[in-house]
């Protein structure tokens, strides 16, 4: 995957600040820190997003996530952190090599980060709701 942005910091022909590395995972400093800290834990095998990743992996790269989460937001003297992991352009990926994000969290509303979810249950049936759980349940 020579294309690849992430394969190319794996391989080390691209510069990155590399924080951890396994067998499976690196992890390396966002290159826009959102915030002081920003980091992406990413799979050494090339997974273009979370529908072609393999669950063990998966929570593997959860796993080391968690793990640095706990190491950086004290040390950065955050007050908190949001674990992020966008799939497809729709959902804001923008490159195409399976990542999360952990980014620290220091004010709700001006360290830079944002994030909002809508309430719309004001449009939602419950008859709706009631039939989306029968079908997930199956
Ligand atoms: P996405 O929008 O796909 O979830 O996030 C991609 C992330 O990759 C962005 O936060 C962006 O700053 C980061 N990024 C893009 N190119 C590079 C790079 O060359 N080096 C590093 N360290 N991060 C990068
Ligand atoms: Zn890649």
């Amino acid at each position: 995957m020579n294309d690849c942005i992430f394969c190319q910091i794996l391989a080390g022909t691209i510069p990155s600040h590399k924080i951890y590395e396994d067998k499976d995972v690196i992890a390396f400093l966002d290159i826009s820190q959102t915030t002081i800290g920003h980091t992406l834990v990413i799979p050494k095998q090339h997974v273009r997003d979370l529908f072609d990743l393999e669950e063990k992996l998966a929570g593997h790269t959860f796993a080391v996530a968690t793990q640095l989460a706990k190491k950086i937001v004290p040390l950065v003297g955050a007050t908190g952190v949001n674990i992020v992991n966008n799939n497809h352009a729709v959902a804001g990926q923008a490159v195409f090599h399976f990542h999360v994000h952990i980014v620290p969290r220091f004010d709700a509303h001006t360290d830079g980060y944002h994030a909002t979810w809508a309430n719309n249950m004001a449009t939602t049936s419950a008859e709706t709701l009631a039939n989306l759980a029968t079908q997930l349940r199956r």
